[in-house]
C-alpha cells in the first residue's frame, strides 16, 4: 500500500508516472496549493476529492501546465513526468499537453466536424503521413471514446450537434487522439445526466488500461466507483492519499473522516 499521511512522508512506487515534489501554487496573494507531494501511478485511476475551493482543479492543472495560461498564477516545486520536470525551461507546453491530455467540466468541442475535432491534434503534431493514416487515428480514437458506432455515418456533422454525453466522449476521443500517456479530467461528468455519466465512467475504466487517469470529482460516490487511488485535499493541502477503499472505509486523518461522513464540505 502506498499511503501518504503528511506532506513529507511518501513511499515511492516503481510505477509512478508522475511525482509531485513540494508543489506550491499562488494566485496573487492566495496560497492555493501548499507543499503537495504525491506519486501518481501509471495505468491507474486516481481521484482528487475535497470541498469546493480546496485546490483540486488548481493542482490538476499543474500536471500539464494549464496554469501557465493564468497571469496571476505562480507554480513552485517540481512535477516529474517519467522522472523529467515538466517545468523545465526546455519543455514545450504544447508538446507536454499532447502527452498529458485534458478533459474539462463542460464538453467543449471545437466548432468543426466530428472528424476534424479528433483529427485536430494529430494534424498539428504531424502524427499522420496521409489521409488514410489520419482516418485510422480518427476511427481508433472514436472507438476508444466509445463513440464510433454512434457517429461513424456522420463524421462530417458538427461536433456541437451531438448530445452532451456524446460531446464529452468526443472530447475524450480528441484528447486520446494524440496518444497521451496521462489523461486529466476535471469533473468530466458534472454537466451530464446519469446515463451519460455511467457511460463516461465505464469509458474511464477502459482508458485506465492504457493511460494514467486523474479525475477531479465532487462526487465521493464517483470517486469510489472509478478510482483505485484517492487524494483528499483540504484548504490547499493534500491531507491524505491512499487506496480508495482505505480512504473511504478507514481514513487515517480526522479531516478526511469528517469529509467522507459529511461533516465538512
Ligand atoms: P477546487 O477545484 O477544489 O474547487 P480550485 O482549485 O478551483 O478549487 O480553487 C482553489 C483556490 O484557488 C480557491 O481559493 C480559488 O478561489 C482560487 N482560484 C482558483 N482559480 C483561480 C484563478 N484563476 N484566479 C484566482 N484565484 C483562483
Amino acid at each position: 500500500m502506498n499511503v501518504m499521511t503528511g506532506v513529507d512522508k511518501f513511499v515511492e512506487t516503481q510505477t509512478a508516472k508522475i511525482s509531485a515534489r513540494g508543489v506550491q501554487v499562488h494566485y496573487g496573494d492566495t496560497h492555493a496549493i501548499q507543499d503537495v507531494n504525491v506519486e501518481i501511478e501509471d495505468r491507474t485511476v486516481t481521484a482528487f476529492i475535497g470541498p469546493s475551493g480546496c485546490g483540486k482543479s488548481t493542482f490538476l492543472r499543474t500536471l500539464n501546465r494549464m496554469n501557465d495560461t493564468i497571469a496571476s498564477c505562480r507554480v513552485e516545486g517540481a512535477i516529474l513526468l517519467d522522472g523529467e520536470n515538466i517545468y523545465d525551461k526546455r519543455v514545450d507546453p504544447v508538446q507536454l499537453r499532447a502527452k498529458v491530455g485534458m478533459v474539462f467540466q463542460k464538453p467543449n468541442p471545437f466548432p468543426k466536424s466530428i472528424y476534424d475535432n479528433v483529427a485536430y491534434g494529430p494534424r498539428i503534431h504531424g502524427l499522420a503521413r496521409n489521409r488514410s493514416e489520419l482516418d485510422d487515428i480518427v476511427e481508433r480514437s472514436l472507438r476508444r471514446g466509445a463513440l464510433w458506432d454512434e457517429v461513424k455515418d456522420r463524421l462530417d456533422a458538427p461536433g456541437t450537434g451531438l448530445s452532451g454525453g456524446q460531446q464529452q466522449r468526443l472530447c475524450i476521443a480528441r484528447a486520446v487522439a494524440t496518444e497521451p500517456e496521462v489523461l486529466l479530467m476535471d469533473e468530466p461528468c458534472s454537466a451530464l445526466d446519469p446515463i451519460a455519466t455511467a457511460q463516461v465512467e465505464e469509458l474511464i475504466d477502459e482508458l485506465r488500461q492504457n493511460f494514467s487517469v486523474v479525475i477531479v470529482t465532487h462526487s465521493m460516490q464517483q470517486a469510489a466507483r472509478v478510482s483505485r487511488k484517492t487524494a483528499f485535499f483540504h484548504l490547499g493541502k493534500l491531507v491524505e492519499f491512499g487506496e480508495t477503499g482505505q480512504i473511504f472505509t478507514n481514513p487515517i486523518d480526522p479531516r478526511t473522516e469528517s469529509y467522507i461522513t459529511g461533516r465538512i464540505g
